[in-house]
């Protein structure tokens, strides 16, 4: 029996902009992304009883349709025609509910390990297509390494990866949901936006100094003014030392980036009596290839 094995690495956000409410309802975003080194694993098995079954290390995520990975595999029999069924199972590396886009990473290599085992034959534009029918981040998840992604998220350009650092990721015991957040998110009273186009221009001079600056989220200010501890966090990140402070995504996880190992190492230690999950990672510059092994 073959397993199709998929990394799906999680993302943090360089910056994250909304720019206006669209006639649609949705959200017109700008963010810069960049995939990180802490990763869930999806095994694929075809079945030959037409279902989708899925099961996890871990409790935290549903097993059914709610699941983002069920529904791709939903999305692809069904536009496929596709008989066959499959068994998915997700090794959880990646926080649920962190802002770190695990679902959206976990559905996004479901759509290339499914493209790989019924030889579907897409082109990746055609699996960011289909990743944009199920979420905004899946579009991005999709390609991984390091973008620019507009529109609803299904508009991308590829970037340069930032310079090689640490990515110091606290992730604070609550979870967070992004609709809550959209939907508290006053678009006319954002005080602060990033400098998307310098962030861009960061990354191209490989210029840390500059990447650390110009991190910049406007959806901090809803979810820090909800959370005040998230606020705390973010605060003490910076005071053991990180070079830049961020919140990913809607939160509540923030990270900060640290140009070597063993400050990384020492903000994650002091960081430990404070929060209990607590990593130290490499930015992912240009993700790994999948695998494909037999069993
Ligand atoms: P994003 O940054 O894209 O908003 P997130 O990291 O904040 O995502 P997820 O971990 O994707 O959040 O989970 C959000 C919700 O989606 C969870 O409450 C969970 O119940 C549900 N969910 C659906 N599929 C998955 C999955 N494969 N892994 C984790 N959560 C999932």
């Amino acid at each position: 029996m073959m397993i199709f094995s998929e990394k799906a690495p999680a993302k943090i956000n360089l910056t994250l902009d909304v720019l206006h409410k669209r006639e649609d309802g949705y959200h017109e975003l700008e963010m810069v992304m960049t995939s990180i080194d802490l990763a869930d694993r999806i095994d694929l098995m075809e079945t030959d009883d037409g279902q989708i079954h899925m099961d996890s290390t871990s409790g935290l995520v549903p097993l059914d349709e709610r699941n983002l990975a069920f529904r791709a595999a939903s999305l692809i029999r069904e536009r496929f025609g596709i008989r066959q069924g499959v068994r998915i199972f997700i090794h959880k590396k990646i926080p649920v509910a962190a802002g770190l886009a695990g679902g959206s990473s976990d559905a996004a290599a479901t759509l290339r390990g499914l493209n790989r085992m019924w030889k579907l034959g897409l082109k990746p534009e055609e699996l960011v297509e289909l990743g944009a029918e199920l979420g905004s981040d899946v579009p991005y998840c999709v390609r991984m390494g390091t973008a620019l992604a507009k529109g609803r998220g299904e508009i991308l350009r590829p970037l340069p990866p930032p310079p090689p650092c640490w990515v110091v990721l606290a992730k604070p015991p609550h979870g967070v949901s992004t609709a809550d957040i959209f939907r508290r998110l006053d678009i006319g009273r954002i005080s602060s936006r990033p400098d998307t186009e310098g962030m861009i221009d960061a990354l191209s001079r490989s210029d840390y100094p500059a990447v650390c600056r110009l991190l910049g989220n406007v959806l901090e200010e809803v979810t820090l003014e909800m959370f005040p501890e998230v606020r705390r966090l973010k605060e003490r990140i910076r005071r053991y030392g990180a070079d830049g402070v961020l919140m990913s995504g809607s939160g509540p996880t923030v990270f900060g980036l640290v140009d070597r190992e063993s400050r990384a190492r020492r903000i994650v230690n002091a960081l430990r009596g404070f929060c209990r999950q607590v990593f130290a990672v490499r930015m992912l510059g240009v993700p790994e290839g999948a695998t494909a092994h037999g069993g």
